[in-house]
This record gives structure tokens, sequence and C-alpha cells, in this order.
């Protein structure tokens, strides 16, 4: 039986870019704020304080 996903609870989304800093607005609907401006971490991941967001940096070197 399939989860009716469109009117659950959303689960953080994980966003990959090549960017180290990022913004994030929180996107569509009742996830939405104010937009920030995010920094990767020295592991090229930064997690939005507000929607939970993960964005993770892709490498140019690397796989
Ligand atoms: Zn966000």
């Amino acid at each position: 039986m399939p989860y009716p996903t469109a009117s659950a609870p959303q689960a953080p989304e994980t966003i990959h870019t090549h960017l180290v800093e990022v913004s994030c607005d929180g996107g569509e609907g009742a996830l939405g704020h104010p937009r920030v401006y995010l920094h990767m971490d020295e592991t090229g991941r930064v997690e939005c304080p507000y929607c939970d967001r993960l964005f993770i940096l892709d490498g140019d070197g690397g796989h």
C-alpha cells in the first residue's frame, strides 16, 4: 500500500550542490522561512536550521 506522501509531513530533503555557500528559504508552502545563507562546514555538509534540509557539497575531484 503506497504511503500518502503528498499529505504526509515532509521529510527533510537532501540537496546536492557544488556551492560552498547556499541559500535556503524553505521552498514551497508551509515550510517556507526567511531566506538564510548557509556555509558548508569542513565536512562539506550544512543543515538548514529552519527546515532541516541537508545540503551536501559535491566535490569536483571526487568520485
Ligand atoms: Zn531551509
